[in-house]
């Protein structure tokens, strides 16, 4: 798809991942709009890109509900949608704060799916549009002491994965990232964790299977995606099996649906 002259809106876009692909995203001529609850953060982005701001908080349902809608009445409809926000947590089942849940929950997966929903429709109607989800790597497996947040992203990537089925033959397009660690405040906290988390880590990195890439690699290879329509980005290259083993169920069931009508504005009456 053409990205000069776009409208890109990202969630998240007041630091890392985030900032970067609206970086890179305004580099290829998109006009973005970066969302997240830090007005500061996210005017220093928007004033280094040339870019517009959207304060909100995506915990909160009511902002959700509205955001598409405020965005566009003062921006003009959204060609690319980047689900960018996301939280961690990173404490076992068993003492990880309660609260926590709920807010992992909605911000990395209620909210995306109902940005999605909400934007979907006019991207349909104008026949153009692009739908990016932030995954990660734990969505693929679950991981000791992240299982909340494993949990969110395993649910976007089968929410992804129905889409593109939905989408399939539509000019709009999905492109799943999953990650696996990048230099953000995120893995930060990642790698500061409970002892658990850090034997967990530790493991794999004697392994050599989770080498951390930069947000600003991982914003240029997202964008390539979005211009190519490319359904999938994946970091590290050298799990590429892991990838392939978890998306294998997706691919059968795609292929089972082979020639089967799926209509993306069909309603139950
Ligand atoms: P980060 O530096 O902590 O940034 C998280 C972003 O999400 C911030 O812009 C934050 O903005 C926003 N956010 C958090 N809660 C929000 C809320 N309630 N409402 C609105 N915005 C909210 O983390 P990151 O590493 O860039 O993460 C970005 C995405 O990449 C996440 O979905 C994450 O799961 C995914 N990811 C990260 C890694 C990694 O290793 N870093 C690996 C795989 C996947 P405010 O605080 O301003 O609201």
């Amino acid at each position: 798809m053409e990205l000069k002259g776009a409208r890109v809106l990202v969630t998240g876009g007041s630091r890392g991942i985030g900032a970067a692909l609206a970086s890179a995203y305004a580099d290829a001529g998109a006009l973005v709009i970066v969302a997240s609850r830090s007005k500061e953060d996210l005017c220093q982005v928007a004033g280094r890109i040339g870019g517009a701001i959207h304060v909100a908080d995506l915990f909160d349902s009511e902002v959700v509900d509205g955001l598409i809608g405020d965005v566009e009445a003062a921006h003009g409809p959204i060609d690319i949608l980047v689900n960018n926000a996301g939280i961690e947590t990173v404490d076992p089942v068993a003492t990880v704060d309660p609260d926590a849940l709920r807010v992992v929950a909605r911000v990395n997966l209620e909210a995306p799916m109902v940005l999605t929903r909400r934007v979907l429709p006019g991207m349909l109607e104008r026949r153009f549009g692009a739908v990016v989800f932030i995954s990660s790597l734990a969505g693929t497996a679950g991981f000791p002491g992240m299982g909340p947040y494993c949990a969110t992203k395993a649910g976007l990537n089968n929410f992804a994965a129905s889409l593109r089925l939905e989408l399939k033959g539509s000019p709009i397009s999905t492109t799943l990232v999953t990650p696996g660690p990048v230099d953000t405040r995120m893995w930060d906290s990642v790698e500061s964790a409970c002892q658990s988390v850090q034997r967990t880590n530790n493991r794999f990195q004697k392994l050599g299977l989770i080498p951390k890439t930069t947000p600003e690699l991982l914003a240029h290879r997202v964008v390539a995606a979005t211009a190519s329509g490319r359904r999938h980005v994946r970091h590290p290259r050298r799990l590429t099996p892991n990838f392939w083993m978890s998306e294998s169920p997706r691919r059968l069931t795609e292929l089972l649906l082979t020639g089967v009508r799926i209509d993306p504005l069909d309603r139950t009456i």
